[in-house]
């Protein structure tokens, strides 16, 4: 029997505000354990929560990013557990009204658009950070994390697999970038996710018992997790066997998801509302207003690109899901448009082969988008080889000269001219017997080693193109 997946997801997403959700303690990531935490962040009895204005506007923008209707009269709740790195024993959340739902969004899955419904999305605190180390015993609380603002996007179970699940997780972490909304830096524990899979035969309506996985911290776990999870509940039904629905903690090291309580052991939460704060009033103005800021999201660019501007679909992805990238790419074809694709080729070959270099932004390399055109049209003109493309472009990024500058400073004009050029063919020529015999003899990929053997003596200055019609004109006479 084949079966099907289905699949839901929570992602927990840190907002970057800069003070926390209910107190105004800091929120950098990386500072002296419990240095940012005060009465109210860890709970001390007595003290009274404040509402981060800013914590709304940024989920607002999030639900309106993603489609949803904003609940103009919220309020919160108190989530009741207990554990060590939750000192007030209840998290402060959000139950029956959440600030947006009713959402969806799109992205594409290879040539396939693919829609999955948002339910919700809620505001709420994060709770503290446990240190567990071999250097001492026992376990050690880090407060700082208590009450840093976390917004909870809930997916309906819409996904079918983990190929559509690892795009759609790709597709909102795109959103929150470009809404600048979380620093999405995964190896911070930024973005968190507990993904909910259960499978069915295939053409069944109904659903199968749901496993919930928690703590995928990284999409590739979610990947290897959803296939891991898929595998392990076929294995169970082929064997007679039947899913119970429980939780289950995903282990990336040991690349499996292990038991953690079954439904009679589930928690009850007893939630009710937040007495020490007041409920959340919005404007009908004040949505309109961040609605009308919304910046283009980061699929229609996409579809822009790669319908429009002519870059394939990995391309206009690269493109589209980074906001440096696609920053610096637009202020490129601003000034040429017509250059969108070679400009993608610089974007995405040497200039991120820098960033690799010096680990960082596009911004940080001030690049001056008339002078990359510039370069680019030497090249496509034929002024400048390829080769010393690159040549000229690392000096322009060292110096802050113009392209044409340095071309003249350095020499490095292409050769266009056929005479000088034949006569570095028939020297080739001459040097290389051996292989004109291969040649002859059907090898008719010699002809790349000779154009290379001419672009060496020219010292990279032929025009290669040039150097290809002539040698083939040689040798085929
Ligand atoms: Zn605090």
């Amino acid at each position: 029997m084949k079966y099907e997946a289905v699949i839901g997801i929570e992602m927990h997403a840190e907002l970057n505000t800069k003070t926390k959700i209910f107190c105004g303690c800091k929120t950098d990531y990386g500072a002296q354990v419990n240095t940012q935490c005060c009465p109210i962040c860890i709970g001390l009895p007595g003290t009274l929560p404040t509402l981060n204005k800013k914590v709304v506007e940024y989920a607002v923008k999030m639900g309106l990013a993603c489609g949803c209707t904003i609940n103009r009269e919220t309020k919160h709740d108190r989530k009741n557990y207990f554990y060590p790195d939750l000192p007030k024993a209840y998290q402060i959340s959000q139950y029956d009204i959440p600030l947006c739902e009713n959402g969806e969004i799109s992205f594409y899955v290879g040539e396939e658009k693919k829609s999955v419904r948002i339910l919700r999305i809620h505001i709420e605190e994060d709770a503290g950070k446990l240190l567990h180390d071999n250097r001492f015993s026992g376990t050690l609380i880090d407060f700082n994390r208590c009450g840093v603002p976390l917004i909870e996007i809930v997916s309906q179970p819409d996904l079918r697999s983990p190929e559509e699940a690892r795009a759609y997780l790709d597709a909102l972490k795109a959103i929150l970038e470009c809404l600048g909304i979380c620093n999405c830096r995964m190896q911070e524990g930024n973005i968190r996710c507990d993904v909910n899979v259960s499978i069915r035969p295939e053409g069944n309506e109904a659903f199968g018992n749901r496993v919930e996985m928690k703590n995928v911290n990284t999409f590739s776990g979610a990947v290897r997790g959803i296939e891991f999870e898929i595998a392990r509940q076929t294995a169970v039904l082929e064997a007679g066997g039947a899913i119970e629905q429980e939780t289950r903690r995903w282990d990336d090291d040991r690349g499996e998801s292990l038991p953690m309580r079954s439904k009679e052991d589930a928690q009850d939460y007893r939630y009710f509302p937040e007495p020490d704060l007041v409920p959340i009033r919005l404007d009908r103005a004040y949505v309109e207003e961040i609605q009308s800021s919304l910046p283009e999201l980061p699929l229609v660019k996409f579809e822009r690109y790669w319908k429009e501007q002519g870059l394939t679909q990995y391309e206009a992805t690269m493109l589209s899901t980074d906001k440096d990238k696609a920053s610096f790419y637009e202020s490129c074809i601003a000034v040429k448009p017509n250059l969108a694709k070679q400009i993608c080729n610089w974007i995405l070959g040497d200039i991120a082969k820098l960033q690799n270099q010096k680990h960082c932004l596009i911004s940080d390399l001030s690049i001056d988008p008339s002078a990359l055109c510039e370069l680019i049209e030497l090249n496509v003109a034929g002024t400048l080889s390829s080769t010393s493309a690159k040549a000229v472009f690392d000096e322009m990024v060292a110096t802050g000269k113009a392209p044409g500058t340095i071309v003249q400073e350095k020499g490095l004009a292409q050769v266009n001219d056929e005479e000088a050029l034949a006569a570095i063919v028939e020297k080739v020529l001459s040097e290389n017997q051996g292989p004109i015999a291969e040649y002859h003899n059907g090898k008719t990929n010699v002809l790349g080693f000779l154009v290379g053997q001419c672009m060496r003596n020219s010292k990279g200055k032929g025009n290669p193109q040039l150097f290809n019609k002539l040698l083939a004109e040689h040798l085929n006479q």
